[in-house]
C-alpha cells in the first residue's frame, strides 16, 4: 500500500474546514490531513449568504440539512433582491431558477420580450416561481416528482458564518483530521525545487508535509508569502475595497427568504436575515468614501437595533495568477476575492476543493494536474468577475462620483462581447459548466434595463392571443402554487431547521 500524502492545511476558517472535511470524506487513506489554525488570529466571520451549490457539497459529505441549519441559525434563500442598481427606485430579484418554461429550445425570455413589445406582458418576475415565493415570504421544497415549473428552482442558505467552520471541524476531526492550535511563524523550503517542506509554529513545533494548502485568508501566508504568487488586480473594474459590517436585531414579522443588495452612493449594502438576527454591511470604495462616513451610512440605513459597532473589513478584488504553485494550493480568500454581491466566495472555495479532490496528486505532483486546477480556478473567477461588473456598469445612475465612474469605465473584453451579443440578439453566452447560467444573466440584464434590440424570431409563434393566454395561465399557475406554500418561518420549523441560539 502507498503511504498517504501528508497534507497540511493552514487556516481554520470556512475554507480550511471545508477543505479538511472534503479530503477526509473523499480521500480516506489517501490523504493524511493536519490543520493548523490560530484562535488568536481568528476568522473573517462574515460571509452569510450562499449559492444552491453548497447543498450538493453538504449532501456529498453526508451532513444533514436540518442539523446544519439549526447549528448555524440558517434561513432559506431563493435569490437576491437587487434595489437601486439599474436606477434609483429599480428593483428586481435574481432568482435561483428559471423563468417560465423554454419552448422548443427557445428561452422563455424571448417570448416575454415579444409579449412586452406587443404590450401584453406582465412583469418578468410574475413568471418566476422562486421570485413570486420570495416576494410573498414563502418557501417549499421543489417536489421530487413535480413538473418543470415546480421543480426548476433551487435554494441556498443564509447562515451565521461563524458557526459553519466549527461544525465542519467536528465532522473532520471525527474522520481523522488532526488540528493543531498555533501560529505559523516560519516556512521551510527545499533549496532545489522551492517546494515547502515544513512549517514552524510559534511553539517551536515543526510540521512537515508533502502538500500544503493555504487557507490562511487574506494573509495568504504560503501562496502570497513563501511562494510569492503574483496577484491579478481587478480593482479598476471592481473598486469596492472595504465593508462596514453591522449585525442587527431581527424585527418581528416575516423572515425574508432572500438576501437584499441595495445600491448606495459608493457601493451597496447587504441585508441577510437569519433566524436570530440580521447581517448587514456596506461594501464601499475607499476612493469615494471614508470609513467613518460608511459607518454612519450603514448605521443610518439598518432597520433593527445594532448588536455591535460597525466593523471595517478591507479587501482587494482579484485573484492569484496561479492558485496552485509548486506544492502549495490556495483555497478561499488566500486564492482570490470577489465582493459578496452574488454570494460567490464560499462557492469558489467549494469549487476549488472539489477540483483538488479530482486532481489529488501523488507524492510527486504532475504539472498537468496543477495546470488543470489553475485553469478551472481562473475561468470560474473570471466569469464571476464579469457578472459582478455587469451589476455596476449596466446602470443609468449618475448621482455620485462612484456611479459615474463604474457606468463609464471600460469593461473586460469578455464582458463587452457578452453585452453586445445580448443587446443585439437577446442571447446569452452559453457555458457548459460553472457560474452563472442563462437565467442569471437574463435576470440582471433585464433587471437593470438592458432590453435587447431583437428577440429570437422563433418566438414569433404562436399568434398573439395564444401567447397572451399562455403567459396569463403561467402567471396564474405560479400564483396558485405559491399560495399553497408555507410561510418561510413555518417551513423552517416544519423542516426541523429552527435553532435555539
Ligand atoms: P478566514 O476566515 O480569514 O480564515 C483564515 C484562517 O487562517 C483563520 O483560521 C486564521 O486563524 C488562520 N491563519 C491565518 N494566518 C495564520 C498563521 N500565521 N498561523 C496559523 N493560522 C493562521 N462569502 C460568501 O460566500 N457569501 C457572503 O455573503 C460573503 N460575504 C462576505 C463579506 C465580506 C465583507 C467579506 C470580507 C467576505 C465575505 N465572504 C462571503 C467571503 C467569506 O467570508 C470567505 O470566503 C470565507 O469566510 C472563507 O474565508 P477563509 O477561510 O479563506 O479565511
Amino acid at each position: 500500500m502507498i503511504d498517504p500524502v501528508r497534507v497540511v492545511i493552514v487556516g481554520g476558517g470556512t475554507a480550511g474546514w471545508m477543505t479538511a472535511s472534503a479530503l477526509a470524506r473523499f480521500l480516506p487513506g489517501v490523504a493524511d490531513v493536519r490543520l493548523i489554525e490560530s484562535e488568536e488570529i481568528g476568522i473573517v466571520g462574515v460571509g452569510e449568504a450562499t449559492l444552491p451549490h453548497l447543498r450538493a457539497f453538504l449532501q456529498r459529505l453526508g451532513i444533514d440539512e436540518a442539523e446544519m441549519m439549526r447549528a448555524t441559525n440558517a434561513t432559506f434563500k431563493l435569490g437576491i433582491d437587487f434595489r437601486d442598481f439599474g436606477g434609483i427606485g429599480d428593483r428586481y430579484v435574481h432568482p435561483f431558477g428559471a423563468y417560465g418554461v423554454d419552448l422548443a429550445g427557445v428561452g422563455f425570455h424571448h417570448y416575454w420580450l415579444r409579449a412586452r413589445a406587443e404590450g401584453s406582458a406582465r412583469s418578468l418576475e410574475d413568471y418566476s416561481l422562486p421570485i413570486v415565493a420570495a416576494r410573498a415570504n414563502r418557501f417549499a421544497f421543489p417536489p421530487a416528482d413535480g413538473d418543470f415549473l415546480s421543480s426548476s428552482y433551487g435554494w441556498a442558505y443564509q447562515f451565521d458564518a461563524t458557526k459553519l467552520a466549527p461544525m465542519l471541524r467536528g465532522y473532520s476531526e471525527a474522520r481523522g483530521v488532526v488540528r493543531t492550535e498555533g501560529r505559523v511563524t516560519g516556512v521551510e523550503r527545499d533549496g532545489a525545487s522551492g517546494d515547502v517542506t515544513e512549517l514552524v509554529l510559534d511553539s517551536g513545533e515543526r510540521i512537515a508535509g508533502d502538500l500544503f494548502i493555504d487557507c490562511s485568508g487574506f494573509r495568504a501566508l504560503l501562496i502570497g508569502g513563501a511562494m510569492d504568487a503574483a496577484w491579478e488586480d481587478w480593482s479598476h473594474w471592481l473598486p469596492c475595497d472595504r465593508a462596514a459590517a453591522l449585525p442587527t436585531e431581527r424585527l418581528p414579522g416575516a423572515i425574508e427568504p432572500y438576501t437584499r443588495a441595495t445600491a448606495m452612493g459608493a457601493g451597496w449594502r447587504w441585508h441577510i436575515p437569519l433566524q436570530h438576527r440580521v447581517g448587514n454591511g456596506y461594501v464601499f470604495s475607499s476612493s469615494f468614501l471614508s470609513d467613518d462616513a460608511a459607518c454612519d451610512a450603514i448605521l443610518g440605513a439598518v432597520e433593527g437595533s445594532p448588536r455591535a459597532d460597525p466593523r471595517i473589513l478591507r479587501f482587494r478584488a482579484g485573484r492569484r495568477r496561479q492558485s496552485w504553485v509548486g506544492n502549495v494550493v490556495s483555497i478561499g480568500l488566500a486564492s482570490g476575492f470577489l465582493e459578496p454581491l452574488e454570494s460567490t466566495s464560499i462557492h469558489l472555495a467549494q469549487m476549488a476543493v472539489m477540483r483538488l479532490v479530482e486532481l489529488f496528486p501523488e507524492r510527486t505532483i504532475d504539472p498537468a494536474d496543477r495546470d488543470a486546477f489553475n485553469a478551472t480556478v481562473d475561468y470560474e473567477y473570471d466569469r464571476v468577475r464579469d457578472f459582478l461588473i455587469l451589476h455596476y456598469h449596466a446602470t443609468t445612475r449618475g448621482d455620485s462620483d462612484f456611479w459615474n465612474h463604474v457606468r463609464t469605465m471600460a469593461v473586460p473584453d469578455s464582458l463587452a462581447a457578452k453585452l453586445e451579443l445580448w443587446r443585439e440578439t437577446g442571447r446569452v453566452e452559453k457555458y457548459g459548466e460553472g457560474l452563472f447560467l442563462e437565467p442569471s444573466w437574463v435576470a440582471v440584464y433585464l433587471g437593470q434595463g438592458q432590453v435587447p434590440l431583437r428577440h429570437d424570431p422563433r418566438a414569433d409563434n404562436p399568434a398573439a392571443p395564444a401567447l397572451t393566454r399562455a403567459l396569463d395561465e403561467l402567471a396564474g399557475d405560479i400564483a396558485r402554487r405559491v399560495a399553497a406554500m408555507r410561510d418561510h418561518e413555518a417551513a423552517l420549523r416544519a423542516h426541523g431547521a429552527w435553532g435555539t441560539a
